[in-house]
């Protein structure tokens, strides 16, 4: 057995119109969206770079460039899917997910299980082998003044 592990980080600028969708779950109490080509899932995004990461198989912008009309608008964990399927395709199987999203508002904990389960089904892995932490940046530099939000992520993976 052979064990590896990645990380992704990832921030998108917050703006009007927009829908903040995290992990996949649309938070319905944001006063604002996150902009992307995709749907800016900032959390899915740190998710997929720490799998592609793991796995050393490139990073979100090689396998979905933001240039390509394909991705645009796209659900971030329709991609997340396709990637565990590219993975599995490599022979990796995922163990576990842990994540940090870095937002000064809205309070995310309600939608955290939702975000878990969501993510979960997506890799195919019990929603127990994946985390999913929220942290504010007490006021301080981008992520305080609310211009964006961003997310880390690591994953660990094997393959036998
Ligand atoms: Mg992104």
């Amino acid at each position: 057995m052979s064990a590896r592990s990645g990380i992704g980080y990832d921030s998108h600028r917050l703006g009007e119109g927009r829908r903040l969708v995290l992990g996949g779950v649309e938070v319905p109490d944001a006063a604002r969206g996150l902009i992307g080509h995709s749907d800016a899932d900032v959390l899915t995004h740190a998710v997929i770079d720490a799998l592609l990461g793991a796995a050393a198989l490139g990073d979100i912008g090689l396998h979905f460039p933001d240039t390509d009309e394909r991705w645009r608008d796209a659900d971030s964990v329709g991609l997340l899917r396709e990637v565990c399927g590219f993975l599995s395709g490599h022979g990796w199987t995922v163990l576990h997910v842990d994540s940090t999203v870095i937002c000064e508002r809205p309070k995310l904990g309600p939608h955290r299980e939702a975000m878990r389960a969501g993510l979960a089904a997506a890799i195919g892995i019990a929603p127990l082998d994946v985390n999913v932490k929220f942290t504010t940046n007490e006021g301080m530099g981008f992520i305080g003044r609310e211009e964006g939000i961003a997310a880390l992520a690591s994953a660990t993976v094997e393959r036998g």
